[in-house]
């Protein structure tokens, strides 16, 4: 075990700035927690934490993330909570510690295979700071090294794939090549451990052949290269025994030649010498047929640009080589960052991600300040999007924003169309909660139910959209045909003429319409009057035409009922009516815009009211205006609020409790959304002011039964 000074011997010799006090105050906090817990090894559980610590200095991180590694499993694992560690050790690293923690919560879920690549994703988002991903990473890198004392053989396999899937390529994309390869061997060994043998004896035994063959074939390569006058960087690299057999299985072939064991890699400043290169390699050694690559004019689809060819070489052993340029090797090492332009469609430009991955690279490789650059660094991939879980385990990737309502219509329309209620985490929520990421949700449904039009309003997704305005859009169809129908069945009896759906027929085509249901929806809709369609019907009849009212009488005036002297507004033309509009429910203390309508007076609207959108491009309709001092205002005013309570014997009892206590008075109540376990209610509160509402609103949000409480707009 590493001890405590030497612990924070290691932190100090990268980051003489780092943190000494908080480091030991971590270190012992979190011996104390963990007290006398045991891990399977039989070490004393602190060893883990420390170990993780441990792993992050070799990566010389910053101490809020060296701290956070020996806190990482206090909360999960002790009787440490969140509020302990934050008055302990202070915000940031509390919001660390509950990062990790969280990761290792969504752990637990069962993740089928062809998911790997959205959990990846989840694990990022959730990340938010890229310290909490490290963090994580070291977590998975000491619990792999420790896999084998798990004595359950199901669940150490299902820890290796779970590596294999999630995080080994999680640590490549954020350039943890080391980690990477680690977690991939270790988990090899777990999932196929004599293919691991067998490889590995080879590799030995190709070793043995010949002492320092690597270094006798640089040495070649660059002097025949500088003879040309290229100035090139030469890398040598064994490859893992896992790629050799991912390689060997990829390729179904078996590995014997040194091409299949080592990669060298030539950097040169530009495309033009990668050509050059590549042209002295083959003039020089026998080329391997079928070997050669131009991802130079032909990039993978992630980006990945190099020029690949084997040949035999220097020491007459087959060998591959890769011809790239700097930026192309810059790129290719740190490929996701490509690879999640290339998933979002942006390309390869150099986007912010790609800027931010190349940074933590360059941190990461020359540790000058991490502390300042990490606390800065926030993962910000993926944050437009949410990801979450069905009971199954399955994961469901929505937009941000999203709803269960969305969430239903994404595992199937019909499970949209049906959905009557949610549990999100088993607990039940109102139909327009906002989904989190790791939530797992859970749609409760009902044969019986049908989309209800209110969701076209909190919904994100276009598939829940479609369908909802489709359904609302047949909906509103067979009511207005309905209408239609009783409209005519009216107007013909008051003439004393029968009708039936035959007598219609040859009438459609001059009312637009194909059907008679579509011409009882156009009368429905107000497109034709049912005497129209009678006068058409019976054209020989002298059937006196109802006149229609004129517009003039249909936009009467409103009554004027406010005297010139105690209007509440200022800025008004004398005279002039005073509506407070129905739609936003002005308050004294709101910003307020008046709305003239000819004929009508002025209309206050609060400055945020929706329907002021519709009149954007008709400035001379808009008045400024403001409140009376408070004096001069009268004391009354409806305001609106929308509640959502729940479902509960005496709730609506300590709704009304509540904002009589507050001094309000409600004028008016209306349940608009009613399901088994959420009412939506709008109230409407006779208040002084805006101060007044805000008092009210603040109270009822207290109230144990009320979900949630907003001004209403409607
Ligand atoms: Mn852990």
């Amino acid at each position: 075990m590493i001890r405590q000074y030497e612990l924070v011997e290691r932190v100090k010799s990268y980051d003489p700035n780092a943190d000494e006090d908080a480091l030991n105050r971590a270190y012992v906090f979190s011996l104390r927690a963990h007290g006398s817990q045991k891990r399977a090894s039989g070490d004393p559980y602190f060893s883990h934490p420390l170990e993780v610590a441990g792993i992050l200095t070799d990566m010389r991180l910053d101490s809020a993330s060296i701290i956070t590694a020996l806190l990482h499993d206090t909360v999960e694992d002790t009787q440490t909570s969140l509020e302990d560690i934050q008055k302990m050790f202070g915000e940031e690293i509390a919001r660390l510690v509950d990062g990790v923690t969280k990761l290792s919560k969504i752990e637990l879920q069962n993740v089928q295979n062809k998911q790997a690549e959205n959990f990846r994703k989840l694990v990022v988002a959730m990340s938010e700071d890229i310290r909490v991903l490290l963090v994580k990473l070291a977590d998975r890198a000491h619990n792999m090294r420790t896999l084998h004392f798990i004595k359950d053989p199901d669940k150490r396999r299902r820890i290796a794939l779970e590596t294999l899937e999630i995080y080994a390529p999680l640590a490549e994309r954020i350039g943890m090549q080391a980690v990477k390869d680690e977690l991939e061997d270790l988990a090899f060994a777990e999932m196929y451990g004599d293919a691991r043998a067998s490889i590995i004896a080879r590799l030995n035994f190709l070793r043995a052949k010949g002492d320092n063959v690597i270094g006798r074939i640089i040495d070649e390569l660059m002097e025949t290269f500088s003879k040309n006058g290229i100035p090139t960087q030469i890398l040598g690299r064994e490859k893992t025994p896992y790629s050799i057999w991912r390689k060997m299985q990829r390729r179904n072939v078996e590995f014997e030649q040194l091409a299949d064991v080592m990669a060298f890699r030539v950097v040169v400043d530009n495309v033009e010498q990668c050509y050059q290169c590549l042209g002295i390699v083959h003039g020089q050694y026998p080329v391997v047929p079928g070997r050669f690559k131009d991802y130079i004019s032909t990039p993978k689809p992630n980006g990945y640009k190099s020029l690949h060819t084997a040949v035999i070489g220097p020491e007459k052993e087959r060998i591959e080589i890769q011809i790239r340029t700097r930026e192309m090797h810059e790129i290719s090492e740190m490929g996701v960052a490509a690879h999640w332009q290339y998933k979002q469609g942006e390309g390869l430009k150099e986007g912010k991600h790609y800027r931010w991955l190349r940074q933590l690279l360059e941190i990461l490789d020359q540790a000058e300040s991490p502390e300042e650059f990490l606390e800065h660094t926030k993962l910000e991939m993926y944050q437009d999007q949410v990801f979450c879980f069905s009971p199954k385990g399955d994961l469901v990737a929505l937009p941000r924003g999203a709803t269960p309502v969305d969430f239903a219509y994404e595992v199937h329309s019909a499970v949209g169309d049906a959905c009557v209620g949610a549990k999100i985490n088993g607990r039940i929520v109102p139909l327009r909660t906002i989904l989190k990421n790791g939530d797992q949700v859970e749609i409760i449904t009902s044969k019986s139910q049908t989309p209800s039009p209110t969701w076209e309003e909190f919904v994100v997704t276009g598939k829940a959209k479609s369908r909802i305005r489709k359904f609302v859009r047949t909906q509103k169809r067979s009511q207005y045909m309905n209408l239609g129908k009783s409209l005519m069945q009216k107007t013909f009896r008051q003439e004393g003429k029968p009708l039936s759906d035959k007598m219609l027929e040859p009438v459609l085509k001059k009312f637009g319409s194909i059907t008679v249901d579509d011409l009882y929806a156009l009368i429905g809709e107000g497109m034709h009057t049912a005497h129209n369609v009678l006068l058409a019907v019976y054209p020989e009849e002298k059937i006196a035409t109802q006149p229609l009212p004129s517009a003039e009488q249909m936009a009467r005036p409103a009554a004027k009922k406010t005297t010139g002297h105690s209007l509440p507004i200022k800025g008004l033309i004398p005279g002039m009516a005073l509506h407070f509009a129905k739609c936003c429910h002005p308050l004294p203390g709101d910003r307020i815009v008046g709305l003239v309508t000819t004929g009508k007076g002025v209309t206050i609207h609060t400055n945020d009211c929706d329907v002021l959108q519709s009149f954007i491009d008709q400035p001379d309709r808009w008045l400024d205006v403001s409140w009376e001092a408070p004096q001069v205002l009268p004391d009354k005013h409806i305001s609106r609020i929308a509640v959502v309570i729940a479902n509960e014997p005496g709730s609506l009892g300590s709704l009304s409790t509540v904002i009589g206590k507050t001094s309000g008075n409600i004028t008016n109540l209306r349940i608009t959304t009613r399901s088994t376990d959420f009412f939506e209610i709008i109230v409407d509160v006779e208040v002084k002011d805006l101060n007044h509402l805000t008092e009210i609103m603040a109270a009822l949000r207290a109230t144990p039964v009320i979900h949630s409480v907003e001004r209403a707009s409607a």
